[in-house]
């Protein structure tokens, strides 16, 4: 061996000490994945090579037949995978193998419970990757060269996996990189040919760059070439190349997992490749669970791209919308040209058609895993439902096709799951009825008991309960589904339309009419708190509701503002009564001003926390309560 200048011994971050620990307690199951995440890894550094070597072909080294190579010692009892791809300097390997950079990770780590911690999935959704190593060896050694450095600057990378790792500067002739694991007793069956060559063919066959195993030797051992034989044990070509039908579901599964860095299957996948005016080739998945950080703005996002099968960039997040940034995949495009970048990208007319063409695929996928795969659909609901809610506000044109995806809960449904899309709405439509109801709020609890359902329920009509945070700004931008107008039932004068008979309207006028001079006593009594007081047609079990003016902001929408530090435009609510609730018509017999200035007020109050809304004084409303008590058991 060489000699190493310059050691020392550092520590690891505090986040990968943890995931160390983690994975060794939680992965043991499921212990041959290391081979896979090593050769993703692997495979990566190639592809980063392929596109350096675009501009500057000297990184190649004379040297552009790329490939990886695994071997072993059942005698030392190793594991070595070796691959001629871009390498690493000393300050990326210490950089990259001694921290993790995403943002989050502390916090998600910490926020674990102690049930958490032995679920592999969870772990998993983080991509373990090249730490994974540590599940089967007790040492980890790493010799790497980053093309393009001399060969008096490789690196020696060494640690059992504990706090620390040692780094020195060696001599490495070949660039790229060489991990050496030790394996751990008890692991010795990977130094194996045979089982090295079954992980590799279930894990790794779609790596689009051959994988080489030494080749099994069957003669004396005096005969034995020093230097083995290699042979290539996967397919290597790139999997998004093959037909559909030489795919099987398990090598799109695989896939998947090397694209992603996630541990689970996909829910669903839609590969396709476009000739024509535009040629490229997709391959695009919808992840089975949502990323730890899918809300953090600088989060990865993006599919990997490739031009004409030459690997160009990680998150490419130009080719689909924000609202779809859960999708993971591929795209290599033929029309491109190989040194875009992107800047470029962010102009090239090609990408917005690109973009548009693949935002239609991922919609019609979801539409048929919805419709096909109802259960998986649920899943895909409850992990990503609330981005594709931001949809409408951001793809005016797909706007009718994202509608259709939304899940809502509703009263035709119990217990609040979001089960209920607009298209079963509008097929249980009752006679008459030609708009789509709905009623936002906190809570599932909240709404469910409002007020604003009670003719609803009378008449039998469906309402959609809207509880999600975004759900009141979703449904500005959402004004209408397959012809049908929205109506939010809190808001404005309720005009039910050919649902009331003529006979209900009419009997609805007299009322009013009949209540004018309770009207003026309860508008002078509630002064300046109220826009306007007016009878309602809405209630039948409670004597009084706010309802919200036509162009004011509802309570979310005021809440989210308010809490974003922003001045909220002043509005009132209107007062609507129920003639013939027994407090009402008590209200309306009252001839003492103040006991009626009292009642009113509490009745007033009682329909803002009924609304959800909070008091703006909570102590003059139990002041008046208290006094009426007071006088009732008198
Ligand atoms: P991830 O692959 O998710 O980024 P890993 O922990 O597996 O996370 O690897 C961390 C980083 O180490 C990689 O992003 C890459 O920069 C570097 N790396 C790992 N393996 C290799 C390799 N064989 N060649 C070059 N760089 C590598």
């Amino acid at each position: 061996m060489s000699v190493e200048t310059q050691k020392e011994t550092l520590g690891f971050q505090t986040e990968v000490k943890q995931l160390l620990h983690l994975m060794i307690h939680s992965l043991y199951s499921n212990k041959e994945i290391f081979l896979r995440e090593l050769i993703s890894n692997a495979s990566d550094a190639v592809d980063k090579l392929r596109f350096e070597a675009l501009a500057k072909p000297e990184l190649l080294e004379g040297g552009s037949d790329l490939k990886i190579r695994v071997s072993f010692d059942k005698d030392a009892k190793t594991v070595t995978l070796e691959d001629n791809g871009i390498g690493m300097s000393r300050e990326e390997t210490i950089a990259h193998l001694g921290t993790i950079a995403k943002s989050g990770t502390a916090d998600f780590l910490k926020n674990l419970s102690g049930d958490q911690k032995k679920d592999s999935s969870l772990i998993g959704q983080f991509g373990v990757g090249f730490y994974s190593a540590f599940i089967v060896a007790d040492k980890v050694e790493v010799f790497t060269r980053r093309a393009g450095l001399s060969a008096g600057e490789g690196v020696h990378w060494a640690s059992k996996g504990e706090g620390d790792f040692e780094i020195a500067t060696v001599e490495k002739a070949e660039r790229g990189t060489r991990i050496v694991l030790h394996l751990k007793s008890g692991e010795e069956e990977f130094a194996d040919g045979w089982r090295l060559r079954n992980v590799i063919k279930k894990y790794s066959d779609h790596i689009g760059l051959p994988i080489e195993l030494p080749k099994e030797f069957h003669g004396e051992e005096k005969d034995k070439p020093a230097e083995p034989e290699w042979e290539v044990v996967n397919r290597a070509s790139a999997l998004w190349t093959r037909p559909r039908t030489e795919v099987t579901d398990e090598q799109y599964q695989e896939f998947y997992k090397h694209v992603s860095h996630d541990f689970d299957n996909p829910l669903s996948w839609s590969h396709n490749k476009v000739e024509g005016k535009l040629e490229y080739t997709s391959l695009l998945y919808v992840p089975g669970r949502a990323p730890f950080d899918l809300y953090q703005r600088e989060a990865p996002r993006g599919l990997k791209l490739y031009v004409q099968r030459v690997f160009i960039m990680d998150q490419a997040d130009e080719f689909l919308p924000l609202y779809l940034r859960f999708i993971k995949g591929v795209v290599d495009s033929n029309d491109l040209s190989l040194n875009v970048s992107r800047e470029i990208l962010q102009k090239d007319p090609v990408i917005d058609s690109m973009k548009s063409a693949l935002t239609k695929r991922v919609l019609d996928m979801l539409e048929k895993l919805a419709k096909n795969e109802p259960e998986q659909y649920k899943t895909f609901w409850k992990n990503f439902g609330q981005v594709l809610k931001e949809g409408p506000a951001e793809d005016f044109a797909n706007k009718e096709k994202i509608a259709g995806l939304l899940r809502f809960a509703s009263t035709a449904e119990g217990e609040g799951e979001q089960v209920v899309s607009l298209g079963d709405y509008v097929s249980r439509l009752k006679d008459g009825q030609d708009k789509i109801y709905f009623l936002t709020g906190e809570s599932y609890a909240q709404v469910k008991n409002s007020p604003h359902l009670e003719v609803f329920r009378k008449k039998g009509i469906e309402v959609l309960l809207l509880t999600d945070r975004i759900d009141e700004w979703l449904m500005s931008y959402l004004t209408e589904f397959d012809g049908k107008t929205f109506i939010d039932v809190a808001r404005g004068d309720l005009d039910l339309g050919s649902l009331d008979s003529e006979e209900d309207k009419k009997a609805q006028e007299e009322v009013a009419k009949s209540k004018e001079g309770l009207v003026e006593r309860l508008k002078s009594a509630l002064g300046e708190q109220v826009a306007e007081v007016r009878v309602s047609h809405r209630l039948t079990d409670s004597p009084a509701i706010l309802a919200i003016g036509e162009q004011d902001l509802g309570l979310q929408m005021r809440q989210i503002l308010e809490a974003s530090g922003q001045k909220v435009p002043d509005s009132k609510p209107i007062f609507e009564f129920n003639p013939n609730h027994p407090l009402i018509e008590k209200l309306d017999a009252e001839p003492d001003e103040d006991r009626f200035g009292d009642l009113s007020h509490i009745l007033f109050d009682q329909a803002a926390l009924a609304a959800g809304d909070s008091l703006k004084d909570p102590a003059a409303y139990v002041q008046r309560l208290n006094k009426l008590l007071v006088e009732l058991s008198a």
